[in-house]
């Protein structure tokens, strides 16, 4: 056992970490052993290769994974990553968290996370286009409205996800918008759901300041990655009047102290592909702005940022995980202790998973909501999801991670003790 945990530590691998606060949850919780049992491995795990003719002429084999965690609540969810590091012990990981989010905001899912390896930057437009739908052809079986939704995750888009719905309809023999959310809106997208993922994290950062007492109009934040997730949280939290006063993204960081601009600063990102060289602050060290002076830390790129190794330089009051799995355990021990309120990744990102799920729901009921319901309803749901948490954490005087598997964890179990299996 401590050998087990030693090299967890050292290796820093996602699905050692994610069973590791799957175990604490349900020893906090007292749970029958067969809870821990079922959820320690995904159900089902598929890996397949996808040949693509490239534009050379050439063929390329990719390798790609789609891990179904557990379907006691329902069909898996969870979004596809395109990234040259995806590992299976990382998709495996992610479907787990997948799993917790989804119960903790309440959603009639389980979990899933898909994967390729592969950098889609260097691809062309045709050849991101065959991958996808290679994808698709690859895993057809294992996904459906009913079986498993996958959606966008890092490096893949709303374009890449009407490519693998058009895929999987081709196949079925109808057109199925169902099978995937996250698609653009002429192809039965929801409004809100690009924006959702930022959204929901900036409304639980609202509610932990409010708790902790901290004036949003006052407060500094620091983004780590600016993607989907990282560039529209700047612009919320900027809208809430918090000043934006660093943000990196995988080639380099800005920082400014009087506050980066998030509107020029995403068409800078545009125009050059990267936020550093930005004219309305200075180029710092990527690392290092994360332990430069903030009130809210926003990580929103991708694992194990937040280590051992620089947990204690960590100046935020508030770290907001809109990433998943961006800190290690030990790093949350070390950022408990001294007082940093950490909003986990199962709740600080749960926003995109749930406005997915009304996508879902509208592509099944053929009935499309306006912009203003769906961001009402998300907002109903993160803060309900966040007061249970803070509810639990204080009763049970434990940190925001493990309170939320702990809420997240009690559904679980009732649903398998319903369904029979402990
Ligand atoms: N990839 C997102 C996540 O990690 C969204 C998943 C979904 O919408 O199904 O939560």
């Amino acid at each position: 056992m401590a050998t087990e945990l030693k090299v967890q530590h050292v290796t820093e691998n996602s699905f050692d970490i994610a069973r590791q606060q799957l175990r604490a949850a349900c020893e906090a919780l007292n749970l029958p052993s067969g809870v821990y049992e079922i959820l320690k491995e995904p159900a089902r795990v598929y890996v397949v290769s996808i040949p693509v003719k490239m534009d050379s002429g050439e063929v390329k084999t990719f390798i790609g994974y789609r891990a179904q965690h557990t379907d006691v609540t329902g069909p898996t969810k969870g979004g596809i990553r395109f990234h040259p590091n995806v590992t299976l012990d990382e998709v495996k990981a992610l479907s787990m968290w997948m799993t917790m989010k989804c119960n903790l905001v309440g959603l009639p899912y389980g979990g899933g996370k898909g994967g390729v390896v592969v950098n889609p930057k260097k691809l062309s437009q045709r050849e991101l286009e065959q991958l996808s739908r290679g994808y698709i052809r690859a895993i057809v079986d294992a996904i459906g409205p009913d079986r498993d939704i996958p959606a966008p995750d890092v490096y893949t888009n709303a374009q890449v996800m009407g490519w693998m719905m058009d895929e999987y309809s081709k196949l079925a023999g109808c057109c199925s918008p169902g099978v995937i959310t996250g698609k653009p809106l002429a192809v039965g997208g929801s409004l809100g759901r690009n924006e959702a993922t930022a959204r929901g994290c900036v409304f639980t950062v609202r509610e932990a300041a409010a708790k902790l007492g901290l004036d949003l109009s006052q407060a500094t934040a620091i983004i780590q990655g600016f993607g989907n997730a990282g560039s529209v949280a700047a612009r919320l939290l900027n809208e809430l009047g918090v000043t934006i006063v660093g943000v990196s993204d995988s080639q380099g960081a800005v920082y400014n102290p009087a506050g980066l601009d998030p509107y020029a600063l995403a068409e800078h990102k545009a125009a050059t592909g990267s936020v550093k060289g930005f004219a309305g602050g200075t180029d710092v060290d990527g690392d290092g702005l994360l332990e430069m002076p903030c009130d809210i830390l926003v990580p929103a790129a991708l694992e194990n940022v937040i280590t051992a190794g620089n947990a204690e330089r960590i100046q935020a009051r508030i770290v907001a995980e809109a990433a998943n799995g961006p800190t290690t355990p030990e790093a949350d021990e070390i950022l408990f202790r001294r007082g940093v309120t950490v909003i986990p990744d199962i709740l600080a990102n749960a926003g995109g998973v749930t406005v997915s799920y009304f996508e879902w729901v509208q592509n099944r009921m053929h009935f499309y909501w306006t912009e203003e319901e769906v961001n009402q309803r998300l907002e109903r749901m993160m803060v309900e999801a966040f007061c249970k948490t803070y509810e639990m954490s204080r009763e049970k005087q434990v940190n925001m991670r493990l309170a939320a598997y702990m809420v997240s964890l009690d559904r679980i179990a009732k649903a398998m003790a319903a369904r029979g299996w402990i």
